[in-house]
């Protein structure tokens, strides 16, 4: 079902992302001859909803205007028929990003599509992988990698300081590229946003001028890298908004209305996350890489608030109930040093 083009249709430059799956008719995947090799491999809306990669690459399209691009680049369009309802995943779909090369379910049909793209992009070498997404939520723009290494802190850090390394959830697109060239997934901020879209276009602008990525060790003040050490979610059959009716709760637990203001900032030991109902005991679950309940070590109840029992730094915490409920309430970062 991959679609695969040579050139741009016109009618794709001026498009919404809601038109493209119309225009191209599934997932799609671009060679764009350019002036130099090896190609860049970009990716976006593996999320239907998070539509700035596909307007920045719009907007370098446009600036180009027909001509050859600096570089050669492979585009992947992904997900384009959540993108055609503005939906993350569509019901009957896996999510385009858990599907990728190392995926936990590679018996499936987004499994086999990732692995095809896969295939044909990494038959020759490239320059760096690019996977752009959106998130929910108040967060920095912040660049993630899954290796330790010189050149992929280079190619997050020229996107911003902020830098998450992970190994987990596998599937995902960076981890799977990782195997091949420097690879990053750029974390654009909340969707529709401007500078998110400026910022996501200026990066790519510049990474199709990069003649290579620098080699030399980077200092540690160009990056600020944090890793992900826990994932906190709700319990089963908790309910939880973030509005307080006055004495009585609404909900099971009713959490602080600024939660994602905090987003790798810090918050204390003793600092409250919102009211909890008499009797619903510790309301989220906190659990690390390799699945071991933590909540105990991070949380308790006090004074009828859920508090924390040490200092943390949170990321992509969201006052998006249903994005809570389907992935999590938010994670748990630590700082890391470079390695030497
Ligand atoms: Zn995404």
């Amino acid at each position: 079902m991959l679609k695969q083009f040579n050139r741009v249709p016109k009618s794709l430059l001026n498009c919404k992302p809601n038109e493209v799956f119309g225009l191209l008719g599934g997932p799609s995947l671009f060679y764009l001859e350019g002036m130099r090799s090896p190609p860049l491999f970009i990716t976006v809306l593996q999320h239907g909803n998070e539509p700035t990669g596909f307007d920045a690459m719009q907007k370098i399209l446009c600036k180009y205007d027909g001509a050859k691009l600096p570089r050669s680049v492979w585009l992947f369009i992904a997900n384009v028929e959540a993108a055609e309802k503005g939906l993350r995943v569509l019901d009957h779909q896996n999510d385009y990003n858990r599907g990728w090369p190392g995926t936990l379910n590679s018996d499936c049909a987004e499994a086999r599509l990732m692995e095809q793209v896969v295939d044909i992009v990494t038959e020759k070498p490239l320059l760096a992988s690019i996977d752009i997404h959106n998130n929910t939520g108040c967060n920095p723009h912040y660049g993630c990698i899954n290796e330790l290494k010189t050149p992929f802190f280079h190619l997050a850090a020229l996107f911003a300081r902020t830098t998450v390394y992970f190994r987990q959830p596998v599937g995902v697109q960076s981890l799977a590229m990782a195997d091949h060239c420097p690879a990053v997934t750029l974390e654009c901020g909340q969707a529709g946003e401007h500078a998110a879209l400026d910022h996501a276009f200026e990066y790519i602008d510049a990474c199709l001028h990069m003649h290579h990525l620098p080699e030399h060790v980077i200092a540690p003040g160009d990056i600020h890298l944090l890793e992900t050490v826990a994932v906190v979610k709700m319990r089963q059959g908790i309910s939880f908004g973030f509005e307080n009716s006055g004495d009585s709760l609404s909900f099971d637990v009713c959490f602080r209305p600024d939660l994602d203001r905090f987003n790798f900032g810090s918050l204390q030991k003793g600092d409250t996350l919102g009211a909890v109902r008499q009797g619903t005991g510790v309301p989220v679950l906190a659990t690390i890489n390799d699945g071991s309940d933590i909540t105990d070590k991070v949380f308790e109840i006090s004074g009828g608030q859920l508090r924390l029992k040490k200092n943390i730094i949170p990321s992509m915490a969201t006052l998006d109930c249903d994005v809570i409920r389907q992935d999590c309430l938010f994670y748990l970062m630590k700082e890391m040093s470079l390695p030497q």
